[in-house]
């Protein structure tokens, strides 16, 4: 009696199976978990801007900065130099706790390009895994000293690497009102902004700044925060140096 049924019920058994196969690949695409979405209500049409600082922790202009973003509720990224996280490791442990992103800027702020892949261990794993002692284990993006590259940059960054969209070359003068007006002029929606929170001209001059693009509606978010929004996904070795 069972005899016939058998190929039958071994056809249906396929059929089952071809069509339950056939449902999953038409299936939606599994939506990516975002936190930058839960942590930003999304607006239509929001511009939005990284700032970023190099070369600290310095005491005594850094701290300023810190008081200074946490007025105005904004975030930052800061790409820290090794040799300058033991002069204040608890500034580093502020960012972290009030919410801004940190990355490395090699160990001794050496150009990356040209080094023997054991030294670019000694600059960039070796000021991670100082850093993650102190702050915990987390991803830290590079920012290449000088933003200069060569083709093992990508290759044993093992972390997306940031450079930049706006440059005011804070660096090459005292001038506050010049450094202010640069960003004021040339700051645009997805702009990631270089500074370096090692001069208390800079600091002034990016508190300043910020007060005058939220009155024309921008809004202040790390890097990772800016990608995640634009719905860029960070891939290791990758350049980024906006996202408009
Ligand atoms: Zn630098």
């Amino acid at each position: 009696m069972g005899e016939w049924k058998r190929p039958e019920y071994l056809i249906r058994l396929v059929l089952v199976v071809v069509l339950a196969l056939f449902g999953l690949t038409r299936l939606p695409p599994k939506s990516v978990p975002s936190s930058g979405d839960l942590q930003l209500p999304g607006v239509e049409g929001e511009k939005l801007v990284a700032l970023t600082f190099d070369d600290g922790p310095r005491p005594g202009t850094t701290d300023c900065l810190l008081d200074g973003l946490a007025q105005r509720g904004v975030k930052a990224t800061f790409f820290l130099v090794g040799t300058q996280i033991s002069y204040a490791p608890e500034l580093v442990e502020r960012m972290v706790r009030e919410g801004h992103q940190i990355g490395v800027h090699t160990l001794e702020h050496t150009a990356v390009a040209g080094l023997s892949r054991e030294e670019f261990a000694h600059q960039v794993e070796g000021t991670r895994r100082w850093l993650c002692q102190l702050v915990g284990e987390r991803e830290l993006w590079l920012r290449p000293p000088y933003g200069i590259v060569d083709e093992h940059t990508a290759q044993w960054a093992d972390s997306p690497i940031v450079l930049w969209s706006v440059d005011p070359e804070d660096w090459r003068d005292t001038d506050t009102r010049r450094i202010t007006q640069h960003l004021l002029t040339h700051t645009g929606d997805g702009d990631i902004i270089l500074l370096h929170d090692i001069y208390p001209s800079s600091v002034d001059s990016a508190l300043a700044a910020v007060d005058g693009l939220r009155e024309r509606g921008f809004r202040f978010v790390t890097v990772e925060q800016l990608l995640e929004r634009r719905g860029i996904v960070p891939q290791n070795g990758q350049i980024y140096r906006q996202a408009g």
